[in-house]
């Protein structure tokens, strides 16, 4: 599929199976809020768990936290929100749709990546097993001009953005002649500073509320509970805290479904560790979290590191894990080095000491940390539309399968009595009914059998088990695996055992 058709599918399919809804649809939605339906809801609930288990329960440093969305004010003051959490936005005139500036340019280095690609898959034609992509990249001057044309325009991006030199971005736009994507017209405003933070009240009346803002992230709660958590639970450095819940931003531009929304949900661990140890942490989960990443089987080649030329505020490196989603090479997961810089600031304006005292060095300090900070919709979206392909099978027709990793699909199992009599459901429902108590399974009579599997295709269930009239004479049932499509004839036992190895977290996970 093109990837332009397999991102519209990827919608459709994603609404009409129960995965995703615009938000308050009967009104006509919400723009960039989204609802799970019933599929949706245990697919993202599997991707939190697997998060959680590979991050906080095979790690005994790290513990988990469930932090208030609503914070204290103050506290987006010291991180630094207030004043510095802005996307530089630019409105076409003639279209009057309104861009983020940086988005501009990032999207126009990305057809430079394009035009890359496509010059190493000509090649790669062209020259067959001799092909040497290293050394193709390094030497074929087209690609090295490509590549140095990209690699200087986001470095004047991120040295005009860091130092709020808007003047020169919108100077940027008009040297590279960017069009707005929507009407080819090059007739642009200035670009200025927009936060993203929503405000809300706290308090009865209007004179006396206080003004809060939606946590635009989930990390400044674990700030403010470094001292709460590691006193209750005498961690020693290294540790770290994690934590999953939603965060709130206004995006200027929300147009890519759940890869960007107004209210969405991050999966976030802070590594509290010894000034001076940063280097090797950065290494360290740099890597932990690119395996962890592959461990969905999605393809190593759909993942890449990109190294930040604008840092952020509080950052002394960063990176982004990008994904190729099916538009483009985008950010799933970024990895922080924050330094001192978030406890240091909530020191200042709490008044408060947030230390730690090493035993090792016998001395007081406020450690530094490394964050690694996930969009748990835009996992959703990656697995999701990573998942999804339409096959044409051996006899002409073709199938719609959401190949999802067995180990996060909303349900394991489907349970299908052949047909519905001679005592086949009865037996298939108790069958359903002892596996309940291990995996999610689902029931289903309904229509002829062939098209009971391409619905199960269709939702991603890796297994169906179909009882049929020989089960009632020797308890074997057929176990049919949704991904190449085959059967087998095995004993109720025997294919109980099948799922739960193939869906088994350990089974996933040990691969990290
Ligand atoms: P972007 O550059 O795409 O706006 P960001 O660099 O601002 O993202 P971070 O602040 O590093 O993002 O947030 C960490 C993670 O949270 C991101 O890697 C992404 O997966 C997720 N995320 C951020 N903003 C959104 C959003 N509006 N919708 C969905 N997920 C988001």
């Amino acid at each position: 599929m093109a990837d332009q058709d397999l991102f519209k599918k990827v919608l459709s399919h994603a609404k009409e199976y129960g995965f995703v809804f615009p938000s308050s649809e009967i009104y006509d939605g919400l723009s960039a809020v989204y609802d799970y339906g019933q599929q949706g809801v245990a697919l993202k609930k599997n991707l939190r768990e697997y998060w959680w288990k590979a991050m906080v329960q095979l790690n005994d440093n790290i513990v988990g936290l469930d932090a208030a969305i609503l914070m204290h004010p103050t506290t987006w003051k010291a991180s630094g929100h207030v004043d510095a959490f802005n996307d530089p936005l630019i409105d076409n005139k003639d279209s009057k749709k309104r861009y983020r500036a940086d988005v501009l340019v990032e999207d126009y280095v990305g057809k430079l990546d394009t035009k890359i690609e496509k010059e190493v898959k000509k090649a790669a034609k062209r020259f067959g097993d001799a092909f040497d992509k290293a050394q193709f990249l390094s030497t074929n001057p087209r690609v090295v001009g490509y590549k140095e044309k990209g690699d200087a325009i986001l470095k004047r991006l991120g040295k005009s953005l860091e130092n709020e030199d808007l003047v020169d971005v919108k100077a940027l736009i008009e040297e590279l002649e960017i069009s707005c994507p929507l009407s080819g017209s090059k007739n642009w405003t200035e670009v200025k500073q927009f936060n993203l933070m929503f405000g809300t009240k706290l308090g009865a009346s209007a004179e006396s509320a206080t003004e809060l803002y939606l946590r635009p992230e989930t990390a400044q709660g674990i700030f403010v509970n470094f001292l709460n958590v590691q006193k209750t639970g005498r961690m020693k450095l290294p540790f770290g805290i994690a934590q999953t819940g939603k965060a709130f931003r206004n995006e200027i531009v929300a147009r890519q479904f759940i890869f960007r929304m107004r209210e969405f949900e991050q999966m976030e661990m802070q590594f509290f560790i010894p000034p001076g140890t940063q280097k090797e942490w950065y290494a360290h989960w740099k890597e932990t979290r690119l395996k962890w990443h592959h461990s969905f089987g999605l393809g190593a080649e759909n993942y890449r590191f990109h190294d930040h030329e604008k840092l952020a505020h509080y950052a002394d490196a960063a990176c982004d894990i990008e994904f190729r989603f099916p538009f483009g090479f985008k950010e799933l997961e970024g990895i922080h080095s924050r330094t001192d810089f978030d406890l240091s600031s909530h020191e200042e304006f709490s008044g408060k000491k947030l230390q730690y005292f090493d035993p090792d060095r016998q001395e007081n300090y406020v450690p530094y940390v490394l964050e690694t900070s996930i969009g748990l919709d835009r996992l959703f979206l990656a697995v999701f539309s990573n998942a999804l392909q339409e096959e044409t099978l051996e006899d002409g027709s073709s199938r719609t399968v959401l190949r999802l990793p067995a180990v996060v699909a909303p349900t394991k199992v489907a349970v299908l009595p052949l047909v519905k009599k001679d005592g086949l459901p009865a037996i298939a429902k108790k069958l359903a009914d002892e596996l309940k108590w291990d995996m999610t399974v689902s029931y289903d009579e309904k229509d002829a059998v062939g098209r009971r599997y391409r619905r199960q295709d269709a939702l991603g269930t890796p297994f169906c088990i179909t009882v049929d009239h020989q089960t009632v004479e020797d308890q074997t049932v057929t176990l049919r695996y949704r991904d190449t499509m085959a059967q087998e004839r095995l004993t109720m036992t025997e294919a109980k055992a099948k799922i739960s190895e193939a869906t088994a977290f350990e089974n996933w996970l040990k691969e990290i």
